[in-house]
């Protein structure tokens, strides 16, 4: 069914604009995007997305990493229903914290303790100053263009944050063991903690994954400085392996930080710690009013409860691999030229010779025009209410995409 036009869409973005500065903020306005694209959204169910206009979408950006089991689960929305009449936001916590921080100490092999909180970015805040407080230094290192949240210490734009909210910061490049060195180096004595994600998911670039000796080298400094090595899970928990993504790689951090998918959309995040960082975390005065409400508790509970008897991470990563390897026959056979990188259940697709990313605004562009949600240059997410079929269907609107944006390409547009 070809889309209706966007009206309501455009009706509440001027509405908006005079009562939310910017008209939308944060990794959430759509003006960040090609104009195709709607803001709002009045449904999600599974994988798809219904807009305010009534169009419906295959949705490759799941909450931007939320739904990890699909929007609206039964299972999920059946625990976080049941524990909503007996209470959510109360004086104090509902014993579901206390099993659901037995549940991730089970699933995070590192892991003795677990703290909860709301967003990724309490949880790397959170890594950091307990960090700090256990070893009595100052500086943390981190990779050059990571993203780990969205306070003064680490936001990407620069408005608003003073030199000193980063003054104890290194910066080092991912997966370079000179560079991390260096960093290390540069500490002297005052290496409170290195801070890494699993892989480098950095938005508008290709992904990487982590180099085996980059991982152990970062464990080894650590040892070497009693710093700690705290891993950033928040966008990969769950999708790569049920606990730490490093354990395949055979380094165990001493701080794991959660969020995203571990309730399926339901606000929280957590830090996880291992037995020696137990005192600090104890003496860190962590909290906030909404932290302890129990129905996202519930509601995490059975999302780990899911990932692993359904064996979550496998499945995306199979129906993942389908779709990248859909998208690059056809791009040869346009002769376009396409890079997927990443782990295929968080798949990365920027195109080659993408002047001011025009190839990739157009073809996702006509992609959401024929109802599939495509992200022009964030990793995008698989779920598992994902099904073949919707692979099946999404590759047929990407050949169409790629089809116009050859036709585009010929005609002289977008490109050299
Ligand atoms: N760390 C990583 C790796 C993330 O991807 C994000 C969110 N994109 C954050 C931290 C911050 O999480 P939140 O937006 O929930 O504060």
């Amino acid at each position: 069914m070809p889309r209706t036009m966007l009206t309501r869409d455009r009706e509440l973005r001027a509405r908006a604009a005079r009562v939310i500065p910017g008209g939308m903020y944060g990794h959430q306005n759509a003006a960040a995007l090609p104009e195709a694209y709607p803001q709002y959204f009045s449904r999600a169910e599974g994988c798809r997305l219904w807009d305010s206009d009534g169009n419906e979408y295959i949705d490759y950006v799941c909450g931007f990493g939320t739904n990890l089991l699909g929007y609206r689960h039964p299972e999920v929305e059946r625990a976080a229903a049941e524990q909503a009449p007996r209470g959510d936001c109360m004086t104090g916590p509902a014993p579901c914290i206390v099993e659901l921080a037995e549940r991730f100490v089970d699933l995070v092999e590192h892991a003795s303790w677990a703290l909860f909180c709301k967003n990724g970015t309490d949880a790397t805040t959170w890594c950091v100053t307990i960090s700090r407080a256990h070893s009595g230094k100052r500086k943390v290192l981190r990779a050059r263009g990571a993203y780990h949240g969205s306070a003064p210490w680490c936001t990407p734009r620069p408005d608003g944050v003073l030199p000193e909210d980063r003054e104890h910061q290194i910066l080092y490049d991912y997966n370079d063991v000179a560079s991390l060195d260096a960093a290390v180096e540069s500490a002297g004595d005052d290496l409170a903690a290195i801070l890494v994600s699993p892989l480098r998911h950095d938005a508008f670039r290709d992904m990487e994954l982590p180099d085996p000796a980059f991982a152990r080298r970062a464990r080894e400094l650590c040892d070497q400085a009693s710093a700690v090595l705290i891993l950033d899970e928040v966008r990969t928990g769950l999708r790569l392996a049920y606990g730490c993504s490093w354990e395949a790689l055979g380094v165990r951090p001493d701080l794991s930080a959660w969020g995203k998918a571990i309730a399926n959309g339901y606000p929280l995040s957590a830090v996880a710690g291992s037995e020696p960082l137990r005192d600090a975390a104890r003496r860190v005065y962590g909290t906030g009013s909404f932290w302890f409400a129990a129905v996202p508790m519930a509601a995490s509970q059975a999302t780990l409860e899911i990932a692993k008897r359904d064996g979550v991470a496998e499945r995306i990563q199979r129906l993942g691999e389908k779709l990248r390897e859909g998208i690059a026959a056809q791009a040869k056979s346009h002769g376009i030229g396409v890079r997927q990188t990443g782990p295929a259940q968080m798949p990365m697709i920027l195109f080659d010779e993408d002047i001011e990313r025009a190839r990739g605004n157009f073809w996702t562009s006509e992609a959401i025009k024929r109802g599939v949600y495509l992200h022009p240059w964030h990793n995008m997410f698989v779920c598992a209410a994902h099904t073949e079929a919707d692979i099946a269907r999404t590759l047929e609107v990407t050949e169409e995409a790629f089809a116009a944006l050859s036709n585009q390409i010929s005609r002289g547009y977008l490109s050299r």
